[in-house]
């Protein structure tokens, strides 16, 4: 298959990325996972949009504009023939001897996108279990940066307790999951954290909103504490790699009857009905 590196499509023993690469010193850049369903991107402008505020945020501009950009993705996604899968796309501040300032202008950016193509036979995703675990990332988790160590260490603190995703918390107070967006449900009423520096402005929580507002669901974004989740009637996690994702247990505890819940199913459904009509092949 075929990959982006800049502004050209060339075949992996073609792709070269220097040592001295800032993303590959600092983690200095931003990225974006866009999802294909039925060989089509979806909500790739919001996406796209995303990663040059990203860019805007770290100081970093990227060479060509947000429609190139796109176009290149499409025609990738296209000339690999992926149907169900994703495409990861992301921008580094370029490769200069290893200081911590910013290279000179001269230094320009490096671009590197690739599609994955999703098994036909996937089975669909069992309700998710969560570990929660102290959110000791930086104080710009609105940035999608490239630094992502403590998610890592999150992740697989949650992994080696048998959970599928950490629900992170700061002095107790339930931000988001690694990399996913966390929604409790509680009498009716959705609940989530609002868009603030503390968690990424997840493009799938934007659909979500979306679809609440069109349902007619109510939603509180104010933050949750640990003890408010453990009684929460339903759970669910949003991310663009599992759409809505309904949560079992966390910590241990049962939510609900674990199971996924009315308001999570009537979600799901919704979701659903927004995705793109499958491309005629
Ligand atoms: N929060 C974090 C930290 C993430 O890394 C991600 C995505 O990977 C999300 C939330 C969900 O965002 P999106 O729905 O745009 O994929």
């Amino acid at each position: 298959s075929m990959y982006l590196m800049n502004d050209r499509f060339v075949k992996d023993d073609e792709v070269t990325i220097s040592i001295e690469d800032r993303g590959y010193y600092f983690g200095d850049g931003v990225y974006e996972v866009i999802r294909v369903y039925g060989g089509v991107m979806f909500t790739a402008e919001e996406h796209i949009g995303r990663l040059y505020e990203s860019a805007e945020k770290i100081r970093m501009t990227l060479p060509y504009g947000q429609e190139e950009m796109i176009d290149n993705l499409s025609r990738l996604v296209t000339d690999n023939g992926v149907k169900e899968g994703h495409v990861y796309i992301q921008a580094t501040r370029g490769a200069a001897p290893r200081v911590h300032q910013f290279p000179g202008e001269a230094i320009t950016p490096v671009i590197t996108a690739y599609t994955k193509s999703y098994p036909d036979d996937a089975p669909a995703a069992e309700p998710a279990k969560l570990k929660s675990v102290a959110d000791i990332r930086w104080l710009r988790c609105d940035i999608k940066s490239l630094n992502l160590l403590a998610n890592v260490m999150a992740k697989q603190e949650a992994y080696e307790a048998g959970c599928y995703e950490a629900l992170l918390h700061r002095d107790s107070t339930v931000t988001e999951g690694s990399s996913s967006n966390l929604f409790g449900v509680k009498d009716g009423v959705i609940h989530t954290h609002p868009v603030s520096n503390f968690i990424l402005n997840g493009i799938t929580r934007r659909v979500i909103m979306q679809c609440c507002e069109e349902l007619g669901q109510p939603v509180q974004e104010e933050p949750m504490s640990l003890e408010d989740v453990y009684s929460m009637d339903e759970f669910f996690l949003s991310s663009t790699t599992n759409g809505i994702l309904p949560v079992s247990e966390i910590d241990g505890r049962r939510i609900g009857d674990g199971r996924p819940g009315p308001v999570t199913e009537k979600l799901m459904e919704a979701f659903e009905a927004k995705l793109p009509e499958p491309v005629a092949t």
